[in-house]
């Protein structure tokens, strides 16, 4: 099964609506059933039911100690062992921007 991904419903809708909005300054007959196309996912969508996800946290490694140990920039759990994509004591995926 692929992996799931997430979109937010505000940006969905934002759009939408823009699109919609140059669909109806098309005055031929097929933008305006495409419009009112738009109009029938912009309902859906509004009251599509959301689903149980956390935000990701970003970090990244602190290299400390001269590169014998490092932290996770959010937390700050040490740890002197192989780096790891996600920090194990806070969860943060480690791609975040170093100079934050
Ligand atoms: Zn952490």
């Amino acid at each position: 099964m692929a992996e799931k991904e997430y979109i937010e419903r505000e940006a969905l809708v934002d759009h939408l609506e823009n699109a919609k909005e140059i669909l109806w300054h098309d005055i031929s007959l097929s933008s305006i059933y495409a419009a009112k196309l738009v109009d029938i996912f912009l309902a859906c969508v509004k009251v599509f039911p959301t689903a149980d996800v956390a935000p990701v946290r970003h970090g990244h490694w602190i290299e400390c100690n001269y590169g014998l140990t490092f932290e996770c920039s959010k937390c700050k759990y040490p740890t002197e062992y192989s780096l790891t994509d996600y920090c194990p004591n806070c969860g943060a995926k480690m791609d975040g921007d170093k100079n934050v």
